[in-house]
């Protein structure tokens, strides 16, 4: 069984060390404390305590800012072995650039049919603010720091450490040696070129055409034969093509692609919304705690040193440098930013909320944890009441009724589970 902390604040609000799960039921059972939430666990003490009673062994805060999913991890520097504290991955919400090209269609489309009407990007004194955030980066920034200020109501932050990702944009095109660790796990550092290599293509398969789906970044001249991990030496493929055609048949094609991306325009003003990213986000943070950054690379090499499993939140643990540490072995809370205000038609159905956390039970008695994401009244002669709900890892069960189904937590701007 994984160890699993509570959060715990005294009377007044001041944060404390955490205790074990166990012990944090315990003394809401013999009614020393009272549970303040259940995802994340939090309790809160009836007494107050002495500022001089407080241990103040420092805390470090791990962030692993990946495009898609963020690390989060806590660890507590101890005499001996340090301890993880918490951890977390957030999953960060994927439907909002999809929402933004949506909008720039409506407008595009405005545009075409009225007369004249100045384009909107240009009247507006914000988008001609050099170093603007792109609102899709934004939004998952902000979503970092609500995390980051939700925990230090929660426990002290003595500090917080963030890896240093600046993109040299220089080295996306010229190519560059590879590190060591890029040799054991070559996903990481390449998210630049990927993102880069991805929007001169037009995010569409350079072989078959296809765009709705999982793109890769191929390197046209294997890099185990000395390829270049560079722009030049790098074309989208889907995922089909890419694993069922130039898997293992790269030469057959390096004509054909290197003649495709001849000459090719670079889009660069992706990784550059990235870096402005990251460096507003590193803005955002030193206004909370003690702010480091530490190079990429140090991340990995400090994992295979250590022999612990690449994920997020291992690496955030990585990333605070404390190791090593007792046992990576804690529970890992799953979290998800979610948007302001439904939208939803249905608010309410049985007591269930849309984004509801639930759990539900199959008739053979496995549970499922999941989400609510949406309520409905079927359109038949028993009026049914049906939701559907999402599992972390992202199955959808549509049209489930009630009666199985149990209500965990209702989440307002950040879902722990
Ligand atoms: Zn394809």
């Amino acid at each position: 069984m994984p160890n699993k902390y509570a959060f715990v604040i005294d009377g007044e609000g001041k944060t404390l060390s955490p205790t074990k799960f166990n012990n944090a039921f315990r003394l809401v059972r013999i009614g020393k404390a009272k549970l303040l939430s259940k995802y994340p666990l939090v309790i809160q003490l009836n007494k107050v305590v002495a500022e001089k009673e407080i241990d103040t062994t420092k805390i470090v805060l791990g962030i692993d800012d990946g495009a898609k999913k963020v690390g989060f991890a806590l660890v507590q520097q101890c005499k001996n072995k340090n301890k993880v504290l918490f951890k977390a991955t957030m999953h960060q919400r994927e439907d909002v650039s999809k929402k933004m090209e949506k909008r720039q269609g409506y407008r595009r489309y405005r545009r075409s049919h009225k007369r004249y009407r100045p384009k909107r990007f240009d009247n507006r004194s914000a988008s001609k603010r050099k170093g603007r955030l792109v609102p899709t980066i934004k939004q998952k920034k902000q979503a970092i720091i609500r995390v980051v200020k939700r925990l230090n109501k929660y426990i002290r932050i003595d500090k917080i450490i963030l890896e240093d990702v600046a993109i040299d944009i220089r080295k996306v095109i010229e190519g560059r040696d590879l590190y060591n660790w890029e040799y054991q796990n070559s996903n990481r550092l390449d998210e630049n070129l990927r993102k880069a290599t991805l929007y001169r293509d037009d995010c569409t398969c350079q072989l078959c055409g296809a765009t709705d789906t999982m793109l890769h970044a191929h390197h046209i001249i294997p890099q185990r034969d000395g390829g270049a991990d560079s722009i030049y030496n790098s074309i989208t493929l889907c995922e089909s093509c890419h694993n069922n055609k130039v898997d293992d048949n790269e030469y057959e094609y390096k004509d054909q692609f290197l003649a495709k991306i001849d000459g090719k325009e670079l889009n660069l003003k992706a990784p550059m919304h990235v870096m402005q990213g990251k460096h507003w986000l590193r803005e955002q943070l030193a206004k909370t705690a003690n702010l480091e950054t530490i190079a990429g690379g140090d991340t990995a090499n400090r994992r295979i040193d250590y022999n612990i499993n690449k994920s997020h939140s291992n690496d955030a643990i990585c990333i605070t440098g404390l190791l090593p540490v007792d046992t990576i072995s804690i529970k890992q809370y799953i979290i998800k930013p979610l948007r302001k205000k439904s939208k939803a038609k249905i608010k309410e159905l049985k007591g269930f909320r849309q984004k509801d956390l639930v759990k539900y039970t199959k008739r053979d008695g496995t549970e499922i944890i999941g989400y609510i994401t949406s309520l409905r009244i079927k359109n038949n002669k028993y009026n049914s009441k049906v939701c559907s709900f999402s599992n972390f890892e992202g199955k959808t069960y549509r049209g489930y009724g009630f009666r199985n189904l149990e209500l965990l937590d209702r989440p307002q701007d950040l879902m722990f589970a």
